[in-house]
């Protein structure tokens, strides 16, 4: 005989308290179509998958929830959110439940980084700026001797460069020569740029912890030092989760910054002779369906990557 399962009401739990943070968190409007599960690279680790976590706050199972580790392995990607019919923001959920998790006991790795980029003021790695800076300078060096780049700059808090550069901040520690590759597009499209001193890193874990403070603290430091030099254009050639902290936190922490924000090239200066530069079309308002794919596979415009939506 099938147990009847008994609801208390509950008007202070999760699903309450996502409906007021979040203004997409109705999660009552689930219609547990699977959508979200289907597609989520989560789905079956720890048991769990989206539909699932999001019907057990839905039940008022908060106990279950508030603790549940599951919403570390979230990657917070969102490919969940862009194809629910109902359009609800379950990273939301997961952003406000890891928010939930005593700082102290928020997984180690992420802390650390976290902690080593505020520390440091650089990135994730906490590598000091001299050290990042003599990496950058002996790599430029080094380069110029290359034919073809012999007039190659790679410059750091250069005043009035026309684009701000930022930097995954493990490339110089671990693999400094995989920054040549980007350094040699630039020069060959004739960008005028520099790497900003504060904050330069372009990772932002702080984001992944729920740490909003430390998460503005990152992104309001490189908005001002940009604002500072006077670049006109943020250029971030990083990944997904770089592109979508700066992106997202500029709104969310409602930061002043006269830059304009970029994943591309397709900004070049006026008289550059390079406005054609064939470059990633930015200023798409979202993702057609998927934000996350590899473009030369699944987009017929090798240039086109997905635009982030809210
Ligand atoms: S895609 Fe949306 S409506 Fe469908 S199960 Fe997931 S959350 Fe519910
Ligand atoms: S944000 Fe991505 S990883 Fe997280 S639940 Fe949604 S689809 Fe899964």
């Amino acid at each position: 005989m099938l147990d009847i399962l008994r609801l208390k009401k509950n008007t202070a739990g999760i699903r309450q308290k996502v409906r007021e943070v979040v203004p997409d968190g109705n999660l009552s409007a689930c219609l547990t179509c699977g959508a979200c599960a289907s597609g989520c690279p989560a789905t079956g680790l720890m048991d769990m998958d989206p539909r699932k976590f999001l019907r057990m706050a839905v039940l008022g199972l908060d106990e279950e929830l508030e603790r549940h580790p599951w919403v570390w392995a979230c990657t917070m990607c969102k490919r969940c959110y862009d194809v629910c019919p109902m359009h609800l923001n379950i990273p939301q959920l997961v952003y406000y439940l890891r928010s939930q998790w005593p700082r102290s006991e928020r997984p180690k790795g992420i802390l650390g980084s976290c902690d080593h980029h505020i520390k440091s003021r650089g990135g994730a790695m906490g590598v000091p700026f001299e050290d990042f800076k003599f990496t950058v300078e002996d790599l430029a060096e080094e380069c110029r001797q290359q034919e073809g780049f012999e007039d190659l700059k790679a410059d750091i808090d250069r005043e009035g460069a026309f684009f701000a550069l930022n930097q995954n901040s493990r490339e110089p520690v671990t693999e400094p020569d995989e920054l040549l590759p980007l350094w040699k597009i630039l020069h060959t499209a004739g960008a005028d740029w520099t790497y900003y001193s504060d904050m330069w890193g372009g990772e932002n874990y702080c984001m992944f912890l729920a740490d909003d403070t430390s998460w503005e603290t990152i992104v309001r430091a490189q908005a001002a030092h940009i604002d500072k030099l006077g670049c006109k254009v943020f250029l971030n050639t990083e990944c997904g989760h770089s592109f979508f902290a700066v992106w997202s936190g500029l709104q969310r922490f409602k930061i002043p910054h006269k830059f304009e924000f970029k994943a591309s090239l397709n900004t070049m200066p006026n008289g550059s002779g390079r406005e054609n530069f064939p470059s990633i079309p930015t200023g798409i308002p979202r993702a057609s369906n998927s934000r996350f794919r590899t473009p030369a596979i699944l987009s017929e415009n090798p240039w086109e990557i997905p635009w982030p939506r809210t």
